[in-house]
């Protein structure tokens, strides 16, 4: 029988409409893996999550080429002075990621937040913008010059509309690359970004898309440059993805994986935050777990890794237990 933690932890903003994280976490030969699909996910879509899991917890992950990557600060769709504020204690990350399009809000407001960010870190520093889907085509061919503008310059725009017919239809209209961000949950998902031209950059996450060597093998035949993801995790989830970056033959933007620290807590003593604005490379977590989840909900997770895991073993899926 495997050693299982499932942990329970609040998130210090609510976030994808959810006040608390939870996860299952399994111990292998290699270390602690993570399993943490969203709670509406069925069990089949939960099938890559598990084996990006047990990869952490049995195999370990393939060599590093590098020691340390460089992480973004996220800016939400706050007001000028709060923008400020998070750049400013961001533990000195030279990228940062504006949520922009936010409901309810002007462009105006975007322009005024893009260009208070670009003022705390200077003409060097990086500035992206996430839309997370919210625009049409028509408005994003419209808003992106305007905030490419205010914003003295941005790397990329990420997720500018929902369907990814319409990411190929503004990056043929706007100048400024395209990321896809959203477009991409399932493995098949990067290559119809390919197929389409519909983005410049793939945002990939390793639980979704099955594990660090599965996102190698889908960075190579897509031929994007890839901007390495979080899902959330506690730093356990985390550190396989700083092993994707860091596995990576070539890494040219900043990651989003700088996201412990919207939780309140983690199930690690030394979580990995950023350092001058990069997470250190190190093989899976072996220490000491906190942050355990009640009796209820883990009963739920435990009863939830079995029925995926069971569900692995009939698709053949599974020849390790
Ligand atoms: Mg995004």
């Amino acid at each position: 029988m495997r050693e299982l933690h499932v942990y329970s932890i609040p998130l210090t903003t609510r976030f994808r409409g959810i006040d608390v994280r939870e996860g299952l976490l399994l111990r292998g030969e290699a270390g602690w893996g993570e399993f943490s699909p969203f709670l509406e996910y069925d069990d089949e879509t939960c099938l890559p999550w598990l084996a990006a899991a047990r990869e952490a917890a049995d195999l370990g992950w393939p060599a590093p080429q590098r020691t340390r990557i460089p992480v973004n600060v996220t800016v939400p769709a706050c007001d000028p002075e709060r923008a400020r504020q998070i750049v400013l204690a961001s533990n000195g990350c030279r990228t940062a990621k504006v949520k922009v399009a936010e409901p309810g809000q002007s462009v105006g407001d975007d322009q005024a937040r893009l260009e208070a960010v670009r003022e705390v870190l200077g003409p060097d520093g990086l500035i992206r913008i996430d839309a997370n889907g919210g625009w049409s085509a028509d408005d994003a061919v419209l808003r992106i010059p305007l905030l490419d503008r205010a914003s003295g310059g941005l790397e990329y725009v990420e997720q500018p509309c929902a369907a990814v017919e319409d990411l190929a239809l503004v990056r043929r209209r706007v100048g400024v690359p395209i990321a896809a961000d959203e477009s991409i949950r399932r493995a098949e998902d990067p290559y119809r970004v390919r197929d389409l031209e519909a983005a410049d950059i793939a945002v990939l996450k390793v639980q979704p898309l099955g594990g660090v060597r599965a996102c190698l093998r889908i960075a190579e035949d897509i031929g994007l440059p890839v901007v390495v993801s979080s899902a959330l995790e506690t730093s356990v989830g985390i550190a396989a993805g700083v092993a994707l970056a860091a596995a990576l033959p070539e890494l040219d933007h900043a990651c989003g994986l700088a996201t412990v620290q919207l939780l309140a807590s983690d199930v690690v003593a030394e979580s990995l935050l950023p350092i001058d604005g990069y997470l250190a490379v190190g093989p899976p977590v072996v220490e000491v777990l906190k942050a355990a989840a009640g009796p209820d909900r883990t009963a739920h997770w435990q009863a939830r890794f079995a029925s995926v895991s069971a569900l692995g073993r009939d698709l053949g899926e599974d020849q390790s237990s």
